[in-house]
């Protein structure tokens, strides 16, 4: 068994943290984070293969044409924003490309995590299917849709309408409820997240620390 083999092999307790656009996800992931837990998030390891020469580039390149890279060598976000909604095809594309990328950098991550347990930030986790076995618990950052509405105009300055057609293409706030083993509900103040978050920590941190004391089949 090789180095990497016998990482691998240790039992790690693995949460991963999802959410709807807008409900709070990396708010409450930097409070987990302030308290010790690894925090992986999903979309800043996309965001950086797709950076200026990032590792995704050459093969987004090749599939998709210069025209969708920038001068300076990054993914034309807003071209292929608008290229996936008009063209379903187009997205199973980028997927392809992305999906086992992102895969690869986040299990390399987690690798070097430190902490008792690790986070990693899925927006798609329900959506995609393939992370639910590859975590022990879900945790499903909740909020209404109007609040969802109202953050992302007031953040990205984005029309409502353009809020709602992201929000239709995520799963509903009912069935994120149902898929979810853990909730916190992010529809006040960010006072209101403090004891939620310290609950779970304190739960997580026990569930780890029994994890690491019996066999895993998990892993
Ligand atoms: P995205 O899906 O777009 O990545 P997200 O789920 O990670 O979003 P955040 O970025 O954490 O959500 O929060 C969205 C916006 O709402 C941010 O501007 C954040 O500061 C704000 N916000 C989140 N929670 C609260 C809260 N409880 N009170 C006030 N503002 C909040």
């Amino acid at each position: 068994m090789d180095k990497q083999d016998s990482t691998r092999g240790m039992p790690r307790f693995d949460v991963g943290l999802t959410g709807g656009i807008g409900c709070g996800k990396t708010t409450v992931a930097d409070l987990f984070a302030a308290r010790g837990a690894s925090v992986i998030d999903t979309d800043q390891i996309a965001h950086s293969l797709t950076a200026p020469h990032g590792a995704a580039m050459p093969a987004l390149v090749e599939e998709f044409g210069a025209a969708f890279a920038t001068p300076d060598g990054a993914l034309d976000r807003a071209k292929m924003r608008a290229l996936v909604f008009a063209d379903p095809g187009a997205r199973s594309r980028l997927e392809g490309i992305l999906h086992p990328r992102i895969r690869e950098a986040t299990a390399a991550a987690a690798l070097l995590a430190t902490g008792p347990y690790v986070i990693f930030v899925v927006p798609l986790l329900i959506e995609s299917g393939t992370w639910r076995e590859r975590v022990v618990r879900v945790l499903a950052i909740d909020c209404p849709e109007e609040v969802q509405v109202a953050r992302v105009m007031t953040r990205n300055g984005l029309p409502e309408a353009q809020v709602r057609a992201i929000m239709a293409a995520q799963v509903t706030r009912a069935q994120r409820r149902l898929a979810a083993d853990d909730i916190i509900l992010n529809d006040d103040g960010l006072d209101t997240l403090v004891p939620q978050v310290d609950r779970l920590h304190a739960f997580y941190l026990a569930e780890a620390a029994r994890l690491v004391g019996v066999p895993n089949e998990r892993l």
